[in-house]
């Protein structure tokens, strides 16, 4: 027995110095301790022994088999961390190589102009909405006071899908009309509603044939110009700085009467002259002007006791003014290295 005790003791110590994976610690315990190990064997056949010694035959056996275990594990847990070690310093990191640059995106610049927008007038009340693209002529001109055959028609020069029925909408009014219908003449209106419009436009530096507008209307009683003027005065201070002067310019537009364009100071020469303002030290932003009659009866507001105003801005020229660019088609296409130019321009 002790014979046989050695000669397993002096095998282990061989058998150890050559275990180096965890595979071979399997194989280790299979061979020792396992189900056929020898050093399981040994107590397999106790019933053969002498009844007076399989007490100390047992002890030994078992004693045996904890020293086994123990060096095994042992030998297991070196194994282990010897894995651990080398994965670890594959994966370790080197901080002093330079880093790789992260470009990290950004809102659209337009996005922004019109997320200045949403805040000031949601500030004031205001909700916004959304409406369809492909749009019923019914909306986009007809409600607007512009009836089929109109000579106003002609200068939106509209892409139509269906012959005078349906259109890409040429303007976000038509939003209006039927947020107004909506609300069926009894209930006040304040809303703004950005969005895609479309117009035959040739493609061109400050021409493109899909554009955004941020248009917006209030209905409601005793509504007067000083009131949109206020309106407006308030969006152009926040978007272009809180000097900036504005003043309206008598216009002409089929939905409202009276129109007008409002100017904003410029911004660039402070009213001395440049080339952002043509010299003339005032830059027009927008259109703009009382809800006309025709467009509140159409739209089930009574005129004689309701009233309001309606404004246009258009989001590709009011950001081009903020972040100076000078080309519309850049807000559209995909270069990347004109876009991350506009995400620095916020840093700045
Ligand atoms: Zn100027």
């Amino acid at each position: 027995m002790q014979e046989k005790i050695n000669e397993i003791k002096n095998n282990l110590v061989i058998d150890l110095d050559k275990t180096k994976t965890i595979q071979d610690i399997v194989d280790l315990k299979a061979k020792y301790i396992g189900k056929n190990g020898c050093v399981t064997e040994l107590t397999k056949n106790m019933k053969d022994i002498p009844a007076e010694e399989r007490k100390s035959v047992g002890a030994l056996a078992n004693e045996v088999k904890v020293e086994v275990t123990n060096l095994i594990t042992l030998k297991e847990e070196e194994i282990n961390k010897a894995i651990l070690d080398e994965k670890l310093s594959k994966e370790s990191i080197d901080v002093t190589l330079p880093a790789t640059e992260i470009n990290a995106g950004a809102p659209n610049i337009l996005e922004r102009v019109v997320e200045d927008f949403e805040s000031v007038f949601m500030s004031m009340g205001y909700d916004v909405y959304d409406g369809p693209e492909i749009e019923e002529d019914k909306y986009n001109f007809e409600l607007l006071n512009i009836p089929k055959g109109h000579p106003a028609r002609d200068a939106q020069d509209t892409f139509y899908i269906k012959d005078n029925e349906i259109l890409l909408r040429s303007q976000t009014s038509p939003v209006q009309a039927r947020v107004m219908l909506e609300k069926k003449g009894v209930e006040s209106v304040r809303m703004i509603c950005p969005g895609k419009t479309y117009r035959r436009d040739d493609d061109d530096a400050t021409h493109s044939h899909q554009f955004m507008q941020i248009e917006g209307l209030l209905v409601d009683h005793d509504i007067s110009l000083s009131d949109l003027k206020g309106t407006c005065d308030m969006i152009a201070k926040k978007l272009f700085g809180s000097d900036t002067q504005t003043r309206f310019r008598p216009s002409y537009y089929q939905f409202t009467e009276p129109s007008v364009e409002l100017d904003i100071s410029c911004f660039n020469c402070k009213g001395k002259g440049c080339n952002i303002c043509k010299n003339t030290g005032w830059i027009t932003v927008a259109g703009a002007g009382m809800v006309h009659p025709n467009v509140l009866s159409m739209c089930g507001y009574d005129p004689s006791k309701w009233n309001g105003f309606a404004f246009g801005f258009g989001a590709e020229r009011c950001a081009m003014l903020k972040y100076g660019i000078n080309d519309i088609r850049t807000f559209y296409n995909t270069d990347l290295r004109e876009t991350r130019n506009f995400d620095r321009r916020e840093v700045e």
